[in-house]
């Protein structure tokens, strides 16, 4: 009935100028799950947040047993999922005096038969590319985006922005978190991009989508060119990519 096959690959590096990477990425095939995280809060803590958020997402799902609900269903789920990783992060917080001011983005891709389901928190992203053309799937919860929607503020100008690391949403904040989920449905050649911002603040989309363009044919290839190109454009951030591929 569901010919779709879908396959991935994901890669995170250090960058250029961190001496630790705080971001964390899973890639489980069997459950159709792709998800980044992009932890804050200095060394030991900010790698915490992203762990703790990976691993409880990962555990949700798999204890919900996604193959055997609908698209809608499934939103849900990516939402308790997320929500969950927060309250964890949030007890973890109460409980480690050490971990105060730590927590984590996340933006996650859920497969349900040809329905992809997008969750995100914070300024990780979701990319699509297809027939061509490359759009975002999240709309980052961030500083100078509120700004860009506000009309304040250019594209071109935000990427540059001193402030374009301030997230005015994240995991490990505050108990209740409000999540952004869509559904998008799967074409056959689509691509999907799941990143940390230390892709797309080295990277204007258009070079995303000429990078995808040019290694698209292999999600393994992909990730590595693209996180050869933002470390080529001075890596100043940890940086990590998930490339999905439809068939
Ligand atoms: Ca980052």
């Amino acid at each position: 009935m569901n010919a779709l096959k879908t396959s991935g690959f994901g890669l995170t590096d250090v960058g250029r100028r961190r001496d630790s990477n705080e971001d964390e990425f899973r890639l489980v095939e069997e459950l159709g799950l792709f998800a980044v995280a992009d932890g804050m809060g200095g060394h030991a803590a900010g790698e915490v947040a992203s762990r703790l958020a990976m691993d409880t997402v990962v555990e949700t799902i798999r204890k919900a047993g996604p193959a055997t609900i609908d698209a809608l269903q499934a939103t849900e789920l990516v939402r308790r999922a997320i929500d969950e990783a927060n309250r964890r992060i949030c007890e973890s917080i109460q409980d480690n005096e050490d971990q105060r001011g730590m927590g984590t983005t996340i933006a996650a891709l859920l497969r349900v038969g040809d329905q992809a389901i997008i969750g995100h928190v914070g300024d990780s992203r979701v990319y699509l590319l297809r027939d061509g053309g490359l759009q975002r799937l999240t709309s980052d919860h961030s500083w100078v985006n509120e700004q860009v929607k506000l009309g304040l503020l250019s594209e071109e100008a935000a990427q540059r922005h001193p402030m374009r690391n301030i997230v005015t949403r994240a995991l490990g904040s505050r108990n209740d978190v409000l999540v952004d989920v869509a559904i998008e449905k799967i074409l056959p050649g689509d691509l999907f991009v799941v990143c940390s911002d230390g892709l797309n603040t080295m990277l204007e989309d258009d070079e995303i989508r000429d990078t995808l363009l040019e290694n698209g044919a292999s999600p393994e290839q992909a990730c590595q060119a693209l996180v050869e190109a933002a470390n080529d454009r001075g890596g100043e951030d940890n940086v990590t990519v998930v490339v999905v591929a439809a068939q």
